[in-house]
């Protein structure tokens, strides 16, 4: 019998779409390599999909750890609320709810996990926040394997992921 091929959404810039702020993409290519063979790669950007442009502004976590914003640079632009409740939206689409697991890109104000750097004014807060797209991702779906692809060049952290996202795919189908 064939089995079914696991679905892991993966933030799209490390898939090398050209989607960061600075038109550019960040791609993982050995990883790509390793996971397409045991996976489909669902590409997601959440500052793409909520309607920023390509290339933009670069955007801030400010505040504190407690109370974050997301500002953008330049316009000061505060998109906290509105990436919020686009991230709320997302991972109830259909596509979303077929994950089995997710691959996020480090140090982002969007998709960083336990990364990204926190500013209160010039004063560097934490180094170790949560992108506003991961950590709804991680309050909504907990159980959902998360993985960084910092974390994912570790060959043993790598098994570990394939292996949490299968058990992840069985306990749901
Ligand atoms: S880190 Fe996330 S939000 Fe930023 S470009 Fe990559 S996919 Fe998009």
């Amino acid at each position: 019998m064939k089995t079914k091929k696991l679905i892991i959404g993966i933030s799209s810039c490390l898939l090398g779409e050209k989607v960061r702020y600075d038109g550019k993409s960040k791609r993982e290519n050995s990883l790509i390599a390793k996971l397409e063979i045991v996976a489909t790669l669902l590409p997601i950007c959440p500052e793409v999909e909520i309607g920023m442009p390509i290339p933009r502004e670069r955007l801030n976590l400010v505040g504190s750890l407690d109370s974050l914003k997301m500002i953008a640079e330049e316009s000061h632009k505060d998109w906290t609320d509105e990436m919020r409740e686009f991230s709320k939206r997302r991972i109830c689409q259909d596509d979303f709810k077929s994950l089995a697991g997710l691959i996020l890109k480090s140090k982002s104000p969007s998709c960083g996990l336990h990364s990204t750097k926190v500013y209160d004014g010039e004063t560097l807060v934490s180094e170790k926040a949560d992108g506003l797209f991961a950590a709804t991702v991680r309050k909504e779906l907990p159980e959902l394997p998360i993985i960084d692809e910092l974390s994912l060049r570790d060959a043993s952290h790598f098994k570990d992921f394939i292996k949490c996202v299968t058990a992840y795919a069985e306990s749901s189908a």
